[in-house]
């Protein structure tokens, strides 16, 4: 069954206003949306990247894909990964094939009528998820309402929110937020941090103490992903979960960072799609790791439930707001969990297009 077809589309989403973690502020989101098509059938697949990335995939991966037969995907993904080698694996090329490999194995489970979890072979019904936002740059008001509407509103029973406020500049700013999360979500749902790399170490371990009197299990990034020693240290010394994960795009990395971290996060926008996602699961398991997908919800659920050692998901609030905004059959995490919808096929996602075209660029 050939593939006829790859179209590439470019969407910018505004964020409702400027959003910070402790490394990075932005005010929009750029989604590169793959649609190929195969017997008067189209997939759908999108990557959180950048339009360098539509750029890739026209001039590099649409010769690699046009031609090919649909069933085969990971022998479409291995020569997307041999047609990129000058361009570097890890970054835009990654994210690229991400954009891809997850439309070809959308356009094959719609082609064989399944949902994708069941064409990927289902091991859970269906996958927690944790709130996600939380940014440095909310007011309390506002940290207070995006938390308290997730737990007392959703009843989604764990949040995480960003700390590292200002390159780890205002630790007691930090753990001022944290104990204002505590006090919005009471008692019982978990609570989480990431400081995406923003700490030095010894300042991390002494934050993670300060963090653990508000019940903090979860301490994402504590320091930079690249700092594989800082990260198995600090995962040695304080009692919540070290994870990180969210820059991998290949197998090796994973791998690397699997000593240092008590999760992994693999992204299927980030590390070249489904296929690899699954292998790293995979390389995961073999450590004795859970792992929790980074981001995307929509395009994690089903993947997610397809993998025996899948701790959840994360619903940040800006991929959900866009997946609600552009998609229809985004899932509802009511309750704290994603489950596929066993009655649509393939991710079971429709692009509204006459709603996306107000954001398109190219
Ligand atoms: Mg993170």
């Amino acid at each position: 069954m050939k593939i006829e077809q790859l179209d590439v589309s470019v969407y910018r989403v505004p964020t409702e206003e400027p959003e910070s973690d402790g490394t990075l502020t932005w005010d929009g989101t750029t989604l590169v949306v793959v649609e190929p098509s195969a017997a008067g059938v189209k997939g759908l697949g999108w990557s959180y990247g950048t339009g360098a990335c539509a750029t890739l995939i026209r001039e590099m991966l649409v010769e690699v894909v046009v031609g090919s037969d649909v069933m085969d995907v990971p022998g479409i993904w291995s020569q997307m990964v041999a047609a990129i080698r000058n361009m570097g694996r890890p970054g835009v090329s990654s994210m690229a094939m991400a954009a891809v490999d997850v439309a070809l194995w959308d356009l094959k489970a719609r082609l064989l009528g399944l949902p994708l979890v069941r064409l990927l072979g289902q091991v859970h019904d269906e996958v927690a998820v944790y709130g996600s936002g939380g940014f440095t740059s909310f007011t309390d008001d506002e940290l207070i309402g995006q938390l308290g509407g997730w737990v007392h509103g959703l009843g989604i029973p764990r949040v995480k929110l960003k700390v590292g406020t200002a390159w780890g500049s205002r630790p007691e700013r930090d753990v001022e937020r944290v104990q204002l999360a505590r006090q919005t979500i009471g008692p019982d749902a978990e609570l989480y941090v990431d400081a995406n790399g923003a700490y030095s170490r010894k300042q991390a371990v002494r934050l993670a103490r300060a963090f653990a009197d508000e019940g903090v299990t979860w301490f994402e990034e504590p320091v930079s992903s690249d700092d594989l020693d800082g990260l198995r240290q600090i995962r040695d010394l304080i009692d919540a979960d070290v994870a990180a994960g969210e820059y991998g795009y290949d197998l090796v990395y994973f791998e690397r960072m699997a000593a240092s971290v008590d999760v992994l996060q693999p992204d299927v926008t980030r590390c070249a799609g489904i296929t690899e996602w699954l292998r790293v699961a995979a390389l995961a398991a073999a450590h004795g790791l859970d792992v929790s997908g980074h981001c995307a919800p929509s395009l994690h659920a089903h993947v997610a439930c397809a993998v025996p050692n899948i701790r959840h998901l994360e619903y940040f609030h800006d991929h959900a707001r866009i997946e609600g905004l552009l998609f229809d059959g985004a899932l509802d995490p009511t309750g704290g969990a994603l489950r596929p919808d066993q009655q649509r096929p393939g991710l079971g996602i429709e692009l509204r297009r006459a709603d996306a075209e107000r954001y398109r660029r190219e």
